[in-house]
């Protein structure tokens, strides 16, 4: 089946890692991935990230980090400024993730704060986006999503999502190793780009809506192949190098 268009596949290693394992890993990876059909970006904990540039740059994989704080700089102890991540190379970061919203309650607003935070210093925001299993379970998913997306179209206007990525992680599937059919990824999906589309119709138009939970090298075709997919956030596969690697293959 012919795909349009260069998909994104990112590798989120969440809290795992020491130096000689990543070093290991992306030494497979960059084995593994030499000839791609896709973007492929490796989001690390904050202290790994000059082992990652040094390791990457140079080479056509990307690299960010999985947070970063709302603020620009100053007394805030324990935070990792959007300028910092760029001083080692970041072109990425994830934001909003559930894992990181419901352990330490980061609302809505704060999210929309560290969204526009990364896009005003060049990085790319990856914005979580999803339900939990009794918000489907009541069909009250596009209600939910709609809400997580809106947050930043009030704050900051539809433009705001030009050139950016957003990954619809429905929270029941993450780790849980029960991935979303590829329907209702591509519903979704759709919900999606027509939400930002009713604001801003160019953002909507540059806009990469990804799938994230439980992906792996068996889903990872019907998934990869729907033309409403533009890419997959991967956390317990992009651990393990051949399995990452089967999956950025597959697009
Ligand atoms: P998972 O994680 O692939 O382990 O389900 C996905 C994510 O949290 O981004």
């Amino acid at each position: 089946q012919q795909i349009s268009g260069r998909k994104t596949i990112i590798a989120n290693w969440k809290m795992h890692g020491n130096l000689a394992r990543n070093q290991h890993l992306v030494e497979k990876y960059l084995d593994g991935l030499q000839s791609l059909h896709a973007n492929v970006v490796v989001c690390v904990p904050y202290p790994y990230l000059a082992q990652i540039q040094s390791f990457l740059q140079g080479t056509h994989l990307a690299w960010g980090a999985q947070n970063v704080a709302k603020f620009e700089e100053g007394a805030y102890t324990g935070e990792v400024s959007a300028e910092m991540l760029r001083d080692f190379g970041a072109q990425y970061v994830i934001i909003g993730h559930s894992e990181r919203s419901t352990a330490y309650c980061e609302s809505d607003e704060n999210i929309a704060e560290k969204f526009m935070m990364a896009k005003r210093h060049g990085l790319t925001p990856v914005l979580c986006v999803g339900e939990t299993l009794l918000e489907r379970e009541a069909g009250v998913m596009e209600r939910v999503v709609g809400r997580q997306l809106e947050t930043i179209v009030r704050l900051f206007g539809g433009e705001a999502f030009a050139d950016t990525i957003v990954s619809y992680e429905p929270i029941w599937a993450i780790g849980t190793g029960l991935a979303a059919t590829a329907e209702q990824a591509v519903a979704m999906h759709q919900f999606i780009r027509d939400t930002i589309a009713g604001a801003s119709k160019s953002a909507a138009a540059s806009l990469k809506i990804l799938y994230g939970g439980s992906v792996n090298p068996q889903n990872a075709i019907q998934l990869l192949h729907q033309k409403e997919i533009d890419g997959a956030l991967v956390g317990r596969c992009s651990l393990e190098a051949g399995q990452f690697i089967k999956i950025c293959q597959s697009v």
